[in-house]
């Protein structure tokens, strides 16, 4: 069959009765959405339930217990075998739960996230999600518009996209709706279509949709594309390994106490029962749930605070991020641009008045005498100029002036409504636009061409770039760049107009480019583009925290260090251009440069990736913004790349891990202290529940080491380690941040959780509680308690101090029972609930009779509580003294 690349446009349309100016009907749509499904592309299934189901059954920790229920079995102990196996399940079952409902939040979530498209429907252009893209739609596609089916183009002016996804070329490929092919030819050089997955970088163009979801070119690679939404996060092989290390400690324990069974002639059996106690013990039966929660928690937190994290990973990294890299236009300042101060080429200076984009001001000499425009031609021909050669509009709503568009062309716009000037009133005078070559960062200007008696070229853009093409005699062009750099030291950023009166030239892009050497420019513009009232003080918190801020701008280094002193930014006066980048890149003591550089201006989309690339060689942990097209690449590079919601591109918004919903710097502080916040509490929890852990391998191991009984039954532990340290592990997720969380220095990317002091720590304290716990242990047994009695005194007294321990690990440094205890309110009603539990334990008959305890006496009571508090406070203090934070 011919493919929809060999057919007339004509074809295609009728073949999905489509129509170009009206596009499908919303009924037609809806009902090939049916017929269809979904536009998207399915991973494979990754995370179904029996999936998520089988990853919490398969692992070590349930084979152990198995084992262990299956060697209580054979020994004759049905209880203890039926108790263990119950305990299997109620740990495959919080895994499981936990991790679907986290999934489930997760997919909501991520469902926040989807990309649009711009279709024409009912004969109207709309936005839909492009989920909702069937075979027969009009795409309508713009420079920075994600493609988002296959589709064939029906019409196209100057139209690029680039389709490195599907073809590895990185290059972008003019795309040509009139383009026509019998044969055969290869996916890469068919011009008349284009693809989902791919990106519009320039033009734009009306295609009818012709595949959608897996029937798309990328859909039926996506086996090949790497799924990795389901990626284990840095933290969970850790956690994998620091599982595993205490494991086999824990085998080790076993083996030595079999060894000294053997030496000491116990009897074999009674030996076998306590090794398997220990692998019991040593297992974090609960860790996996609470790690799960914790991050899917932090997810939820940072949604709520305008950044949408796209991955656990993501919500890890960001508390480890050293260095942001952030946009200044929009991000840092308000993106309200209003031009406040006019130079012409003359040197004749003026000042401007009025509020944003209020189109309401007046005009002042440099003595602050108001004066009227009309009667200065030079200024009036610049202002009217400026606003001829833009494409933004403005508009009123409820009283607010906003501008559709571009805010720099708003900026020239709205000069010219002050003085009743706009691209109508050009039609007024009959002139009418013939050409037009739009802004772009990588030319930094842009081309207007009116024509009536005769035509007029006006190209407004950056200034260095304007004066290059315009190369004056070195003396004009000093005097030009002086009146550039006054501006600019006025922390304005500064666009020049130009001309070329009388044009004679075509209006094709290279007959522009070629009359560019012949403008002469009118003048400048300073634009003032206040920061964003929030951003000092985020920008404060940030650097207190030991975060560098680094400045990003397409603007003059003057204007942007200015910005940059204002807002606080350190090193405001270090700065670097895009041209300093490109000359300096891959030489010896760049990235050290790099590093120090607090400002770079003039930079193109490649420098950005150039500085992710420098700084992460560093050992930096880089956060970095873009908005762009060009940016993906930066944005991908990056440990955390940030897409602005409104006034990103679909495609930058594709490449990023997290996207702000409202663009503020302040909004990335916010969610990197969040970041922080989890990687504490998850420290917290991990060093709880192992630490618990270790006191119960320490207490058996030297109970069997002194010949002494078994000092607590292997139900016991379980009960300990799935029942009353559970919900405190979990509640440690709830733990609100420590005074001190933005004034440290963030954490290196060497320093993981499991470090020396971590492990010191989690000894210490299971070495500590565990030989209190031995200890009161054997007085019981001397001070003639029968076993069971004493058995259930132990077992108490760890709960009691294990809850009691919680204060040391609330805090990194300093005791944890103050204020802030009360204020994590799960904390307080996970505690009582342990308490509750330990107490039926003891004294519910029918608890007894499982569990194999015995009611307790108050005298002992007393007893576990003073030990389990001196305990604490040991811990406490041997902290403080080998600084164990
Ligand atoms: P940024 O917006 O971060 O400054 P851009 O790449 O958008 O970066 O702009 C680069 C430079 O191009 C600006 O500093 C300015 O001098 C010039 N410029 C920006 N927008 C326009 C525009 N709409 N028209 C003409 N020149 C512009
Ligand atoms: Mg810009």
């Amino acid at each position: 069959m011919e493919k929809f690349y060999q057919q007339t446009t004509e074809d295609t349309l009728q073949h999905f009765e489509s129509d170009r100016q009206q596009g499908l009907s919303s009924k037609t749509a809806s009902q090939r959405l049916e017929k269809y499904g979904e536009n998207t592309i399915q991973q494979q299934e990754s995370h179904s339930v029996w999936a998520l189901l089988w990853d919490n059954v398969n692992n070590l920790i349930v084979y152990l217990l198995i084992a262990a229920a299956l060697l209580s079995f054979a020994m004759g102990e049905t209880i203890e075998g039926v108790a263990v196996l119950i305990a299997v399940v109620i740990a495959v079952m919080t895994g499981f739960i936990t991790e679907l409902r986290a999934q489930k939040s997760i997919d909501s979530l991520q469902d926040m996230i989807y990309t649009t498209a711009k279709v024409i429907r009912d004969g109207e252009v709309t936005e839909i999600e492009s989920a909702q893209i069937v075979p027969g739609d009009i795409l309508v596609l713009e420079e920075g518009d994600a493609i988002a089916a296959d589709a064939r183009l029906l019409e196209s002016s100057n139209f690029a996209s680039i389709e490195s996804a599907l073809t590895g070329e990185s290059e972008a490929v003019d795309k040509d709706a009139n383009e026509t092919y019998d044969e055969d030819i290869p996916l890469g050089d068919r011009r008349n279509v284009v693809y989902a997955g791919t990106a519009a970088t320039r033009g734009n163009a009306y295609a009818v949709v012709t595949e959608t979801a897996m029937e798309t070119e990328v859909g039926k690679i996506s086996d090949m594309l790497t799924g990795d939404k389901k990626r284990r996060t840095p933290l969970d092989i850790e956690l994998d390994k620091l599982g595993k290390a205490i494991i086999i400690a824990a085998l080790f324990a076993a083996l030595a106490v079999l060894i000294a069974g053997v030496l000491t002639d116990q009897p074999f059996v009674e030996m076998i029962h306590i090794s398997i106690i220990l692998a019991v013990a040593a297992i974090p039966e609960a860790m996996p749930a609470v790690s799960t929660i914790t991050l899917s928690r932090g997810m939820r937190i940072m949604a709520e605070h305008k950044a949408l994290v796209k991955s656990l990973s993501a919500v890890e990294t960001l508390g480890a991020t050293s260095i942001i890299a952030s946009d200044k236009t929009g991000t840092l300042t308000e993106n309200q641009m209003t031009v406040a101060e006019l130079i012409l080429a003359d040197g004749a200076t003026y000042k401007v008045s009025g509020n944003g984009y209020e189109p309401t001001g007046k005009f002042y000499d440099t003595d602050e005498n108001e004066i009227n425009v009309k009667e200065e031609s030079a200024l009036h021909e610049m202002i009217r100029n400026g606003a001829w050669c833009t494409t933004a509009s403005l508009r009123e709503n409820e009283g607010q002036f906003e501008i559709l568009g571009d805010p720099t062309d708003g900026a020239f716009v709205v000069l010219g409504k002050k003085e009743g000037i706009d691209r109508q009133s050009a039609e007024a005078e009959g002139l009418k636009k013939i050409a037009e070559m739009p802004f772009d960062s990588d030319n930094k200007f842009m081309v207007t061409v009116y024509e009536g008696d005769s035509r007029t070229l006006i190209i407004k853009g950056a200034p260095d770039v304007l004066i290059d093409l315009a190369s004056p005699d070195e003396q004009t062009a000093e005097q030009l760049a002086s009146y550039n750099s006054t501006l600019a030291s006025h922390g304005q950023r500064v666009i020049a107009v130009g001309r070329i009166n009388d044009y004679q030239g075509g209006t094709e892009e290279a007959d522009l480019r070629e009359a560019l050497q012949d403008i002469e420019i009118q003048g400048f513009a300073g634009i003032v583009d206040p920061p964003r009232t929030d951003v000092k003080e985020a920008v404060k918190v940030a650097q207190e925290a030991g975060i560098r801020v680094k400045m990003i701008t397409g603007d003059h280094p003057q204007t942007a260090s200015m910005i940059a002193k204002e807002i606080g930014l350190k090193d405001y006066d270090k700065t670097m251009t895009g041209k300093e980048i490109d000359d300096a890149v891959g030489q010896e003591g760049f990235n050290e440069r790099i590093e120090e550089v607090a400002v770079f201006a003039r930079v193109s989309p490649e420098n950005k990736l150039q500085l992710v690339e420098a700084l992460r060689e560093e050992g930096d942990i880089v956060s970095m913004t873009g908005d762009g097209v060009n940016d993906a690449p930066a944005l991908n590079g990056a440990d955390i790349g940030i897409a602005m919601g409104i006034r990103g591109t679909e495609v930058a918004k594709e490449s990023s891990d997290m996207i702000l919903t409202d663009d503020r710097f302040g909004t990335i502080v916010d969610a990197i202290k969040e970041g922080r916040i989890i990687f504490d509490n998850i420290k917290k929890y991990v060093s709880f529940l192992f630490s618990c852990n270790m006191v119960e391998i320490v207490t058996i191991f030297l109970s069997v080491i002194f010949l002494m009984p078994i000092p607590i039954q292997p139900l016991h532990i379980l009960f300990l380690n799935l029942v009353i340290d559970i919900a405190p592990a979990m509640a440690l997720a709830f733990e609100p941040a420590e005074d001190d969380i933005m004034k440290r220095q963030p954490r290196s990317k060497e320093d993981s959780l499991v470090n020396k002091r971590f492990l010191g720590r989690i000894i210490l304290s299971g070495v500590v509680i565990g030989l209190v716990a031995f200890g009161f242990f054997s007085y019981l047994m001397h001070t003639n308690h029968e076993l069971q009695y004493a058995q259930t005194a132990t077992f108490t007294f760890m709960a009691v101090a294990q809850l009691m321990h919680i204060f040391n690990v609330r805090k990194s440094s300093g005791f944890g029972l103050d204020k802030s205890f009360l204020k994590n309110k799960v904390l307080v009603g996970a505690m009582l609930l342990s308490v509750g539990l330990q107490l039926s334990a003891v004294y519910v008959p029918f608890m007894n009779d499982i569990l194999g305890t015995m009611p307790i006496q108050s005298g002992t009571w007393g007893i576990i509580f003073v030990a389990a508090a001196i305990s604490t406070l040991i811990v406490m203090g041997l902290k403080k003294a080998f600084q164990l934070k």
